[in-house]
């Protein structure tokens, strides 16, 4: 399969090279050239298999030039140790519960898949990958948790200092191994510029082999429409809708290609918060991306989500045919936590403020359309946005595998926001 990009100026690659460079040189996104239906007797047979069987033979179509049987399996099995259930909230509601990996959200997913493959491909290199990521909080962490202990690859995370939360801090700063973090004096903007100027610094790329681990990375993208067909082997017989609590919709567009690839779903909810760029074009036809602005689901708050010309290619940038298969609702903070609180009183079931409003977007389109069964993609666990949950339903309690950090050591290395900095450290290491 070779990948192209979707501003078409640059000729396509192979898989393992999209992976490798994340972007193409025109700044378009790779997408893969044809999506073929998988075959019947696979989805005839759904209910009888694994998480990890769907996983192969959904990507070995994708990606099998450049990764023989054996590894793929093997790259699947250990992105997804961890289950992802969907479980029942009330009649005809599921919370398909992604955030069982190790940095309690869904983006563990796309995270260690990537970075298993990214491993694969630096082994026959005599030169190591490093990997340099920005992050604001979550996404380092799960980027960072997904290449640790990977051979062959070394991840230098850059954050802001005093401007991530005490836990995600120690997330980033306590792992060790193949992982450094650097404590930069600075905002999450100056992060981004120095990975930006590592990239363009011809010197420090003859050096040493960079790479970005960008969260619109195709090895990113795939393995998330995996959860699509887990859900459907689970709740096999009913007719799903899925509602997707989204920012940049990487998630949605990994169900749409699930969808085109033969995935009997029934629709789609394209669920936001006040950054309802992607639902107002839904209703008019007109896209018009705009500053983000902070709401309590923060992980969504996306003005120009990045993943939606992937969206239009899939529907061949047809509006008309986008509609017929996606709905898209927005919703304020004060109308996700009484979400949170509604279904707290009710049923018990704890939402966070994500896949509160992904509950939402699924609410409204049950109303106005009977006989489907609807999943909302449960994004996040609660504890990660304790405080906003707490101040809704009272105590929520921290799962170990989160609480652990707070007893590690931090280690990081102080740093100036000045790129020479940056990248004598670099060149250094
Ligand atoms: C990243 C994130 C989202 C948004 O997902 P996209 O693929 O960017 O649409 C939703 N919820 C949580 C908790 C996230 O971390």
């Amino acid at each position: 399969m070779q990948y192209y990009s979707t501003k078409r100026e640059v000729a396509p690659v192979s898989f393992r090279e999209a992976v490798i460079k994340g972007l193409p040189d025109d700044n378009g996104l790779y997408m893969p050239e044809s999506i073929h239906k998988l075959p019947q007797e696979f989805f005839n047979n759904l209910r009888s298999k694994s998480l990890a069987e769907i996983g192969l033979t959904v990507a070995a179509p994708l990606v099998s030039e450049d990764i023989p049987q054996a590894e793929l399996e093997q790259i699947i099995s250990d992105t997804l140790n961890f289950d992802i259930p969907a479980n029942k909230v009330k009649d005809n509601i599921y919370a398909l519960e992604l955030f069982h990996g190790p940095t309690l959200a869904f983006k563990d997913v796309g995270a260690r898949f990537l970075a298993r493959c990214l491993s694969y491909f630096s082994k026959d290199e005599s030169q190591k990958v490093t990997v340099i990521v920005a992050t604001s909080g979550d996404t380092g962490s799960a980027v960072a948790h997904g290449f640790l202990g990977v051979e062959n690859v070394d991840v230098v995370i850059l954050y802001p200092k005093g401007k991530v939360s005490y836990l995600q801090e120690k997330q980033l700063t306590t792992l060790g191994q193949n992982i450094t973090a650097l404590e930069i004096e600075g905002t999450f903007d100056d992060c981004q510029r120095l990975v930006k100027s590592a990239f363009l610094d011809k010197e420090l790329n003859q050096k040493m082999k960079l790479t970005s681990a960008n969260s619109i990375n195709i090895a990113r993208l795939i393995p998330q429409s995996f959860y699509y067909y887990w859900a459907q082997a689970q709740l096999s017989g009913q007719d799903l809708v899925f509602s997707v609590p989204s920012g940049n919709y990487g998630n949605l567009t990994a169900g749409l290609l699930a969808k085109k690839m033969g995935l009997a779903i029934k629709g789609f909810v394209a669920s936001s918060n006040a950054n309802d760029i992607v639902p107002k074009y839904l209703k008019t036809g007109n896209y018009a991306p705009t500053a983000s602005v902070s709401t309590i689901s923060n992980a969504m708050d996306v003005g120009n989500p990045s993943n939606f010309y992937r969206l239009q290619e899939i529907y061949g940038h047809s509006w008309d045919n986008v509609i017929k298969d996606i709905k898209g609702y927005s919703f304020t903070d004060a109308e996700t936590k009484e979400a949170m609180k509604a279904v707290h009183d009710e049923t018990g079931y704890v939402l966070d403020p994500h896949g509160a409003v992904g509950y939402l977007g699924l609410q409204k389109y049950l109303s106005n359309n009977k006989n489907v069964t609807g999943v909302f993609l449960e994004t996040a666990h609660p504890s990660k946005f304790k405080d906003t949950v707490e101040e809704v339903i009272g105590t929520v309690d921290i799962p170990e595998r989160l609480a652990k950090y707070a007893s590690l050591e931090k280690k990081s290395k102080e740093m100036s926001a000045d790129f020479n900095e940056f990248k004598s450290y670099l060149m250094g290491r």
